[in-house]
């Protein structure tokens, strides 16, 4: 079902006048998508709220769903298509490593993992990665790096892993037991053992958290599902100090802030600390399912033949899209410059925006392309109402708008969200 080409018909709803023949084709459209919709109900668990629209094509900044109505994609896949939708060199290489290589596993050497992993090391504080296929098995990778590192160096009874109130680390048990959010662990104890939640921002709240048996702390960056919260100016940097005095390590998930969301290539960059193990996922692929942990020389060496392994991690596939997407976004720092530009528009926008609706709006959060807008009370009706109006942005953490579009945004395209929600707050 719907196998046949549609683009033919794509191109006329997109331009032409709406004829008997495409009214009666978006019709038919519309009535193959509802038996879509009652499938989708009928065959896959009931794990997300899905908006009732079937995507079907992408490029650049648009999606268009299954009647040829087109959307601005402000989220991005959730951060996803850094490069925005069907990139060209993503595509390509994705055509040519598929008629080359699949699969092969991790039991011989793989020439786009070597050139991905090349590429990250010489580009990162790291000297070392592996592939993984998430960001929760990425976090997991780095659980059980950081015990390991303890259990080598330190002492046998030092796995504690201290985390933040409003992280976001993952689903799988122990991401999530890892993850400072009642709300995600409900239902699913007993959590793993072994992590202490602090308020981030707070660096007495840490002090007072460490015992003897403390390995690690682990942060966001920013907190991106906690509600795009941003560091203190000197919190990280105070962390990286206590880590170095406690002999601790430093984890920084970069899984959403991390491939250039924020303007640099990695979050940490802004800040002046290095992580000494860092997860990546998200934008790696450029929408192409790959997860990675990075570490230093000395943590990396906790990981020996038969300690952690993955049958697809760092699979042909995902690697090639993987370096192709990171040899574009670094190609001249063209992209890199053009988020933190666009991203410094959106932001000006959005503070505009909130003088213009001080009663509907707390705050405009946010770096780069990874922006967060709070709103005194739920957004989901604002995400519905710009749905309909043909531009799809994300609620998390119950009131704030979240905005993770493609880096390659434009500012016309900004305008126009901006448009929206005016034109939706105002009423
Ligand atoms: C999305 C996210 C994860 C989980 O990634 P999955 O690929 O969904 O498992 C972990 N950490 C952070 C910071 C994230 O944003």
């Amino acid at each position: 079902m719907l196998n046949f080409n549609i683009t033919g018909v794509f191109k006329k709803l997109e331009t032409g006048p709406v004829t008997f023949v495409t009214s009666a084709v978006y019709v038919i459209f519309l009535s193959m998508d509802k038996k879509l919709i009652e499938e989708s109900k009928k065959y896959l668990m009931n794990t997300y709220n899905r908006f009732p629209i079937v995507l079907r094509k992408g490029r650049g900044m648009k999606v268009w769903d299954s009647t040829g109505k087109e959307y601005l994609d402000f989220v991005g896949g959730i951060a996803v298509n850094c490069l925005g939708h069907c990139h060209p060199k993503v595509v390509i290489a994705l055509q040519k490593q598929a008629q080359r290589l699949i699969h092969v596993s991790n039991l011989y050497h793989i020439e786009p993992q070597i050139k991905l992993a090349r590429l990250l090391v010489e580009n990162s504080f790291a000297d070392k990665a592996f592939f993984c296929n998430s960001g929760a098995e990425a976090v997991e990778g780095a659980i059980k790096l950081a015990r390991k590192y303890a259990k080598d160096h330190l002492s046998p009874d030092r796995y504690e892993i201290i985390t933040a109130h409003g992280s976001f680390h993952g689903r799988t048990l122990a991401a999530l037991s890892a993850t400072g959010q009642e709300k995600f662990q409900k239902g699913f104890e007993p959590l793993v053992p072994g992590f202490k939640y602090v308020q981030y921002n707070d660096i007495d709240a840490l002090k007072k958290a460490l015992t003897d048996k403390t390995c690690a702390v682990m942060l966001e960056p920013i907190q991106g599902e906690g509600g795009v919260k941003m560091p203190s100016e000197t919190y990280l940097k105070r962390v990286r100090e206590i880590c170095d005095e406690h002999r601790l390590l430093l984890v920084l998930d970069e899984i959403q802030t991390g491939i250039g969301r924020t303007g640099k290539l990695f979050a940490y960059e802004h800040f002046n600390v290095e992580p000494d193990i860092m997860t990546l996922a998200k934008g790696l692929g450029g929408g192409f399912p790959i997860g990675a942990l990075l570490a230093k020389e000395s943590v990396a060496a906790s990981f020996q033949p038969g300690t952690h392994a993955s049958t697809f991690g760092g699979n042909p596939l995902a690697c090639a899209a993987a370096v192709a997407t990171i040899e574009t976004l670094l190609e001249d720092g063209f992209l890199l410059d053009h988020c933190r530009r666009l991203g410094k528009y959106f932001k000006d926008s959005l503070d505009r925006l909130k003088k213009d609706f001080s009663s509907n709006i707390i705050e405009v959060r946010g770096l780069g392309l990874m922006l967060g807008l709070e709103l005194t009370k739920a957004g989901g009706a604002i995400v519905e109402s710009c749905l309909n109006r043909g531009i799809l942005i994300n609620c998390t953490s119950g009131n704030v708008l979240r905005f993770t579009p493609p880096l390659i945004v434009l500012e016309k395209e900004i305008d126009s969200l901006i448009e929206a929600l005016e034109d939706i707050l105002a009423r």
